[in-house]
């Protein structure tokens, strides 16, 4: 008997659950072996092609849908936001060929076509907009968070949907801890600069950024939350679940915990 794949969810988004769909692989119940065992959900990390598809089945199957309306964008740790529609439908699901180019963050107001982004420490951005019945997923590595891959989904959100930030639900998935998340002074500055730019209190500053043993550690939860509220997202509706892959590498895939050697875990989420 297959195992079936164990799925994380944000209990931020509960309240709307019969209208908005939404989850995180875990790392059980795959056909991938080795560093990717075992549902490993990245096409590009050198895995067996037919495993990685047949984990996307599962992993799709599990959440309700079906991999053939699944959209994939090809996440460069850039901060462009592609508006999904129909004619996106399967793109990038089974194969890299279609997949959406030089893009970080789908948003759609479409119902049935399950938004999916990998990741294995970067931070997955899932927000829902219950006035617009609109939803966002982001992909934010420290080069997104920098350049406020948060703000960008929501103004496209905006633009398209006319969403406010102020009515909008929002989770940071699971995603590589303060605990774990040692920095370059280089990678600190930017951080210092946007949230000095931001006019960000050295309180919160401190809370994103922690100098420990003459190093930065960097908190892309605390972080992206900052971002968020900045936009105008209430505290009350931002998901206090924060997960650290690093810690949990027998339940997520970690970049830094494995050396970069390992699979992916996705973030899916779609509107009923
Ligand atoms: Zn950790």
């Amino acid at each position: 008997m297959k195992l079936e794949p164990a799925v994380y969810t944000l209990s931020v988004f509960n309240k709307f659950k019969d209208r908005v769909v939404h989850g995180i692989s875990q790392r059980s119940g795959g056909s991938s072996n080795g560093c990717y065992s075992s549902l490993n959900l990245g096409l590009h990390v050198g895995d067996n092609a037919d495993a990685v598809v047949e984990n996307r089945k599962r992993f799709s199957k599990q959440m309700g849908t079906d991999l053939s309306r699944v959209v994939c964008c090809e996440q460069v740790h850039g901060t462009n936001i592609h508006v999904v529609t129909k004619k996106d439908m399967g793109s990038g699901a089974f194969t890299l060929d279609d997949i959406i180019k030089d893009t970080d963050g789908l948003v759609t107001n479409e119902k049935n076509i399950p938004l999916m982004l990998f990741f294995a420490d970067c931070a997955p951005l899932l927000i829902y907009d219950p006035q617009h019945n609109a939803i966002g997923l982001a992909h934010a590595g420290w080069r997104g968070t920098v350049g406020n891959i948060a703000a960008n989904t929501l103004q496209v959100m905006h633009d398209t949907y006319g969403t406010e930030p102020s009515d909008c639900i929002a989770a940071i998935g699971p995603c590589i801890g303060q605990c774990c998340y040692e920095i370059g002074d280089n990678v600190a500055e930017k951080f210092i600069s946007l949230f000095s730019s931001l006019s960000v209190p050295s309180s919160v500053l401190s809370q994103i950024l922690l100098r420990r043993a003459d190093k930065y550690h960097l908190s892309l939860y605390e972080a992206n939350k900052e971002l968020l509220l900045l936009q105008g997202v209430k505290m009350e509706n931002i998901a206090a679940e924060h997960c650290c892959t690093s810690c949990n590498v027998e339940k997520f895939y970690s970049y830094r915990a494995e050396n970069g050697k390992t699979g992916r875990h996705a973030a899916l989420i779609y509107l009923k």
